[in-house]
Formats: structure tokens, C-alpha cells, sequence
């Protein structure tokens, strides 16, 4: 069985289109989103009709929730609040709706899916390195949590002494030890690498691989562009930053 993790797609159809493309040729048996699926880009209802179709799970990310009429928009930097504004006028309403519908995290034993964090799925905390990761640990029995949010791939293990940030390749699962997995993003990657990233996770043999996909980053800024958002939102596509 090979699932397919995918997250912050951040309405970039042409990063969309290039992961999914590579989850087809790499023979995924179903694909999983972990939230985010609009805000920064210039394509959030194609997107969000395509993660429909091909999605079996979607989970809800900030950026969904601010787009679709809560809260979170007042917390946003001004170019992330523009970008959630402009999504919100656009989005149809039947996406916005499939948005507002949208669970915040799901358990599927062994694992545990959410956006954000176990601790708080709804706080939105940022889980960057292995402190802000240790203490989390104590939120999930699962033996693995997958995440998204930061935009950076990451794998943090919890062994009996304490937890170790691991390089984000590939890995098979200790099973001894439980592990918190952050996926990457597919449309607005910020680990200075600027190609989609998901991962594959197999069963049973508990293994998982990080994939980078190039993609046409030129025609995804152009939509930005064309839309007026922040200038800075399509320049950063290219540097992955
Ligand atoms: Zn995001």
C-alpha cells in the first residue's frame, strides 16, 4: 500500500499538477492532503476541484479556514491577508463551503494526520526544529504524526532519550521509536530547494521517501501577477524561500 502525503498546495495548479503527475508514476494508492489548499497563489478553485477529485482525505489548514470566513485572517501578515482576501472573494460557493466543512485532523492507526500540530490543531503553532517538536510528543499515542504548516520537510524521532531532527529522506520507521513527519509543501516550498515536495509513505514496511518535483514556477508567478497579489508572493516561488 502506498499513500501519497501531500500539503500547502497554496492554489499553485502548476506544482498541483506536476506532484500529481509523480504520485501517478510512482503507482500511490490513494493520496492524503494535509490542508493549506488555497492562500499565496493565483489558482485556488482549480486546485481545490482537483484535490476533490483526487483526494481521499483532506484535513483543514489556516489559510482554508481564513479564506473561508474565520478567524484567522486578523492574524496574517499583510501579504498573506491580501492573498486570503483576494481567495475569499474568488472562491466559488461550493468550495467555500467544502472548505468550511473541512475536519482538522484525522487518525488513521498507526497514524495521526493534522495541519498544524497535535497539541493544538486549531492554535496553528509553527513546529520548526526538535525542541518545539519534544513536547508534542505527549499529545498522540499514534507511532507517527504527519504534518505540514512550516513549509519545510522535516523528521523528528523521539527515542528513550529524547528527540533528534533526522534528515528528510529516506526512512524506514523504527519500531521502537515514534516519529513526527513533516511533509513539505507542494506550492510554496521554504526550504530554499524551490521544487514541489511530498512524500511517499509505504506500508507495511513503514517506510517513507521525500519526492521533489520540478515544475513550471514561471507560469505559476505569471498567475500571481496577473491576479495583482503581492509581488513578493511570486518572486519567492523561485527561490523556495
Ligand atoms: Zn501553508
Amino acid at each position: 500500500m502506498k499513500t501519497a502525503l501531500i500539503s500547502d498546495v497554496h492554489a499553485n495548479l502548476e506544482a498541483l499538477e506536476a506532484v500529481l503527475q509523480a504520485v501517478d508514476q510512482r503507482g500511490a494508492d490513494r493520496i492524503l492532503c494535509l490542508g493549506d489548499v488555497v492562500g499565496y497563489g493565483g489558482s485556488p478553485n482549480e486546485c481545490l476541484n482537483l484535490i476533490r477529485k483526487r483526494c481521499q482525505l483532506v484535513l483543514l489548514g489556516n489559510h482554508d479556514s481564513a479564506a473561508s470566513g474565520g478567524p484567522e485572517i486578523s492574524r496574517f501578515n499583510p501579504n498573506a491577508k491580501a492573498a486570503a482576501l483576494w481567495t475569499s472573494k474568488v472562491l466559488t460557493s461550493q468550495n467555500r463551503d467544502y472548505l468550511r466543512a473541512l475536519t482538522l485532523s484525522q487518525r488513521r492507526e498507526p497514524y495521526l494526520f493534522v495541519h498544524a500540530s497535535p497539541a493544538a490543531p486549531r492554535d496553528w503553532e509553527y513546529i520548526f526544529d526538535r525542541f518545539d517538536a519534544e513536547p508534542q510528543f505527549q499529545f498522540f499515542t499514534e507511532r507517527a504524526c504527519f504534518i505540514g504548516h512550516t513549509h519545510q520537510p522535516a523528521i523528528f524521532e523521539r527515542t528513550v532519550t529524547g528527540c533528534e531532527s533526522l534528515p528528510p529522506t529516506t526512512l524506514r520507521f523504527d519500531p521502537l521509536y515514534r516519529y513526527i513527519v513533516n511533509v513539505g509543501s507542494v506550492g510554496q516550498p521554504r526550504d530554499h530547494d524551490p521544487r514541489a515536495c511530498f512524500v511517499l509513505l509505504e506500508e507495511p514496511a513503514a517506510s517513507i521517501d521525500f519526492v521533489r518535483v520540478p515544475y513550471d514556477i514561471e507560469a505559476a508567478q505569471e498567475k500571481i501577477r496577473l491576479q495583482n497579489l503581492p509581488p513578493v508572493l511570486a518572486a519567492r516561488l523561485a527561490s523556495g524561500e
